[in-house]
């Protein structure tokens, strides 16, 4: 293996180099989507970050040897909330189909806008929740979990090392808790696996009565059945290290007797939308869709690519501030980019599909993205080859870009057919006018304006050939490209 990934782990708070388990089947997990609203573009942002570290770890071991987790949560208290809002004439478990159904699909759309590719598996919380059951079982056997005021509860205390990830003591929970400790637990952080539903909430039958899961036995969950006990990175946004990740390896730890549910652990750092946190009562709460399908963001509609590149200009864990001049940036860059490919060379036809698709990425950028994802270095290179003058700076261009998801042959292509069209269009509209000009020109003898036109067209590679109209006797004037 010639190429070493390294990544901060925030397990270590260390920058280290990458070694998978097994680098034949190199294991990923990723907390996904809460299905009960359209995601927003700070949920867009670890979708595209780990679908880039989903990228470089196939280049780096093989495309059939990266197993991407990313589970959508389909069972939660918001969404029976929405629910209920939203389809009051519902029986609750039908409105909940209709809400999870209908976000999931979205949230498909979305993702798929903006490059990234499907995981290899995508777990529906309610799929496992035998899976649950037999989880908090054992937590019970082991004296891990307490059954309290109809709830099942994950003992904190009895993990000697709880909050090592989040650096948090036990103690300093308590002391700090501001909410008023329920009297049925026996730490302030005890945290729920279980808790007992009403005769209209969904819920399953369980030993400890009909209920529902919490959301952190979901992954500890999802992730054993798809990964196993152990598997190499874990990743979602910052504000999962506590409570949710904490408690996700207190689960799995103490179920499976282990020391480690995952070797890194990866946390992308927050979005801000100009200055302030993203909130509907301020306004600037930014729906991946509206983005992409109206023109309520900055006056239009913007494509995929480009939000893509505007989230990956900045270093993954580094806070992004959101706002319109960072996406016309973005679109100005990748506009370049795209034209500097074609500039340099390549032509983006069927014949020429495989040669081009396997195009790889240039040497130095792959080691500014295994650097852990020094995205700053990715970016330079990308501005190196697009000022080099050589077809290979363009195959570098391109492949790299495709590594990145932000381009591919059939993005290429099709953007290259609608630059000929362009094209096409304004020049032949230019050079009609200029037709119509000579002929208003000759007209009223003006025999030097109508040879500058002529002459001008003709530095542009276009002849005019003059004849006469049978009928009216008119003149009339053809056009055609000089060959050579
Ligand atoms: P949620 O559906 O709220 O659980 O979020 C799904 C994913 O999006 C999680 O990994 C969150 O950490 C991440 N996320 C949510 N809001 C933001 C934000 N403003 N910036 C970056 N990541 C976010
Ligand atoms: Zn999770």
């Amino acid at each position: 293996m010639t190429i070493k990934i390294k990544l901060y782990n925030t397990l270590t708070r260390k920058k280290e180099e990458f070694l998978p388990i097994d680098a034949n089947n190199v294991r990923m997990y990723v907390c996904g989507p809460t299905v009960y609203d359209y995601a927003h573009i700070g949920n867009a942002r670890p979708a595209i970050v780990f679908d880039v570290v989903f990228r470089l770890l196939r280049h780096v071991y093989g495309e059939n040897h990266v197993t991407y987790v990313r589970n959508i949560t389909d069972v939660d208290d918001k969404i029976n909330a929405r629910a209920a809002r939203d389809y009051p004439e519902l029986a609750l478990n039908d409105a909940i189909k209709k809400v999870t159904e209908k976000t999931t699909k979205q949230y498909h759309k979305d993702v798929k806008a903006l490059g990234c590719l499907e995981p290899s598996f995508e777990p529906f919380a309610t799929d496992h929740i035998a899976g649950m059951l037999a989880m908090i079982e054992k937590l019970i056997e082991k004296n891990h979990a307490y059954v309290a005021g109809g709830e099942v509860l994950f003992d904190i205390s009895s993990m000697s090392n709880y909050g090592a990830l989040s650096r948090r003591k036990i103690d300093e929970q308590q002391a700090g808790a501001r909410i008023k400790v329920d009297a049925h637990k026996k730490n302030a952080g005890d945290f729920v696996l279980w808790k007992l539903s009403s005769e209209n909430e969904p819920g399953w039958d369980s030993p400890w009565g009909r209920g529902r899961p919490g959301w952190h036995l979901e992954c500890s969950v999802m992730s054993e059945a798809l990964l196993g006990e152990v598997f190499d990175i874990h990743g979602g946004g910052l504000d999962l290290i506590f409570p949710h990740h904490e408690n996700e390896i207190a689960q799995s730890c103490c179920a499976h007797d282990n020391d480690k549910m995952a070797n890194y652990w990866l946390h992308n750092g927050f979005l801000q939308v100009e200055g302030q946190k993203m909130s509907k009562s301020l306004g600037n709460f930014i729906i991946i869709n509206e983005l992409l399908e109206t023109d309520k963001f900055g006056g239009k509609k913007w494509a995929g690519d480009v939000l893509r590149l505007a989230m990956l200009m900045t270093n993954y864990k580094e806070p992004i501030d959101f706002s319109v001049a960072r996406l016309e940036e973005a679109q100005k860059i990748l506009t370049k980019w795209k034209e500097k490919i074609l500039n340099l060379g390549l032509v983006f036809e069927e014949k020429n599909r495989q040669e081009i698709e396997a195009l790889g990425p240039c040497s130095k950028l792959l080691a500014a993205l295994a650097n852990d994802l020094d995205m700053s270095g990715v970016i330079s290179n990308l501005h190196r080859h697009a000022s080099g003058k050589k077809l290979h700076n363009g195959g570098r261009l391109f492949g790299s870009l495709q590594l990145l998801g932000l381009v591919s042959f059939d993005s290429m292509k099709e953007w290259q057919s609608a630059n000929d069209k362009q094209d096409e269009n304004v020049d032949i509209a230019y050079i009609e006018q200029q037709i119509s000009l000579r002929l208003k020109a000759l007209k009223e003898k003006d025999w030097a304006k109508a040879d500058e036109i002529r002459n001008d067209l003709a530095t542009k590679g276009i002849s005019l050939k003059d004849s006469k109209e049978e009928k009216t006797g008119e003149r009339i004037t053809k056009w055609e490209l000089k060959s050579g």
